[in-house]
């Protein structure tokens, strides 16, 4: 008998039909005598439209408010569900994030996970209850509900499969696995039997919407057996596990961001300590800066460029304008029709022809790269927005074929 936690998106359980599909995979699972721990998020587009129905009332509501509302989606998820197992003639329990212990941090909207109590699940699997979790959610110190950011649900399931150190933790989706590049736009695109967690979170940070990061953050962290699986087809998913035994090829996946923007502070001085005041000004706002550039400098003067997530740009250009102001900085430009394109893969950390052949890819399809940027396992590569697609497919054409 196994431990299994199984996460169902939003897709899964948007209608009647479907939450009784998944009530189906569920029993089933436990028929065969597994304890089974059932993770859901909020049905179809549920949280988007609380979002909405937000900004009806106050464009600007508190956090905490937010937080409240949208934890109530995957409330009606997880009794929809468990109704639906009733239905089918099976024991079962729902459970709020409150309810189950999850305890997080106190920022609202996008809190961590800190202790996962598993008396309460403990107590109902031992009475033979299948346990539906209400995903995305959690409880701070001060009794307040949080949510863990968008897409958090995973974090949930892999939060507890940790925690109850469960034999597997499956994430059920609309698309049946992890692919070397978005099947919907991408010709040739190719499931993967199995990828790394560091491959996963490179291609899950850049982009690719299967897993949220965190979720492989966690799941690397507690070495979680994590497995990405289609709600709607029984076949086998792709397996997310350690590097070692694995086939190493050169590009797992090509993903693109389109979220970005550059900033540019043109002809700064040319002297130490500029880079420490630029990136500790915008560290301290706690804006996420991706790729850095910096030019040769010339006449004492240098130019320094970075990306930004697109949402964060504005706070960016306010902070940042004033120290560009102290450095007697020329001008600050942005730009926001930029994409990043990003090639992954753990086997490329000892090849020393990758990057080239990138290049080349981009090249014979006359796309110009703007700025690069290379890590051990990812390439990255940020392009205008209106060739961001048509880069993704050189480059895995290139790789993958
Ligand atoms: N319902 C939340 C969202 O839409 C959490 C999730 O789906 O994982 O982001
Ligand atoms: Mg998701």
């Amino acid at each position: 008998m196994s431990t299994i936690v199984q996460k169902f998106g939003g897709s899964s359980v948007a209608n009647a039909e479907r939450v009784f599909n998944v009530a189906r995979r569920v029993t089933d699972t436990y028929k065969e005598g597994n304890s089974v721990v059932v993770v859901v998020s909020a049905q179809g587009d549920t949280t988007d439209d609380l979002i909405e129905k937000a900004k009806e009332i106050n464009e600007n509501p508190s956090k905490r408010e937010m937080d409240m509302l949208l934890s109530t989606g995957e409330q009606i998820s997880i009794s929809l569900l468990a109704m639906a197992i009733e239905k089918l003639g099976f024991p079962v329990t729902s459970l709020t994030g409150w309810q189950l212990g999850m305890h997080t941090d106190a920022s609202y909207g996008s809190a961590r996970i800190k202790t996962v109590d598993t008396e309460r699940l403990q107590k109902e699997l031992d009475k033979k209850k299948i346990v539906i979790v209400a995903g995305f959610q959690g409880i701070n110190k001060y009794d307040d509900i949080t949510t863990l950011g968008r897409g958090g649900s995973d974090t949930t399931a892999v939060a507890i499969a940790a925690a109850l150190k469960a034999d597997l933790c499956q994430i059920y989706t609309d698309v049946d696995g992890v692919y070397t590049a978005d099947p919907r736009k991408v010709e040739g695109a190719k499931k993967l039997d199995e990828i790394s967690f560091d491959e996963m979170l490179e291609l899950a940070s850049q982009g690719a919407q299967v897993l949220h990061n965190r979720s492989v953050e966690m799941a690397k962290k507690y070495n979680v057996n994590l497995e990405v699986v289609s709600s709607f087809d029984r076949v086998p998913g792709t397996k997310v596990k350690e590097a070692n035994k694995m086939e190493k090829m050169l590009v797992k996946g090509v993903a693109k961001d389109c979220d970005i923007a550059r900033i540019s502070l043109v002809a700064i001085p040319d002297t130490p300590g500029i880079a420490f005041q630029i990136f500790s000004t915008l560290a301290s706002k706690k804006i996420n800066v991706d790729i850095i550039l910096q030019s040769i400098g010339r006449d004492g003067k240098k130019d320094i460029s970075f990306t930004v997530p697109e949402s964060e740009l504005q706070t960016a250009l306010e902070v940042i304008q004033p120290v560009a102001d102290k450095l007697g900085a020329k001008e600050v430009l942005h730009r926001e029709d930029i994409a990043k394109v990003s090639a992954v893969g753990a086997g490329m950390a000892n090849n020393p022809g990758v990057a080239a052949k990138m290049f080349e890819a981009l090249a014979d399809a006359g796309i110009n790269i703007h700025m690069i940027s290379t890590s051990e396992i990812k390439i990255s590569v940020l392009v205008n927005i209106k060739n961001a697609d048509r880069a993704v497919q050189a480059i895995h054409d290139k790789f993958v074929g």
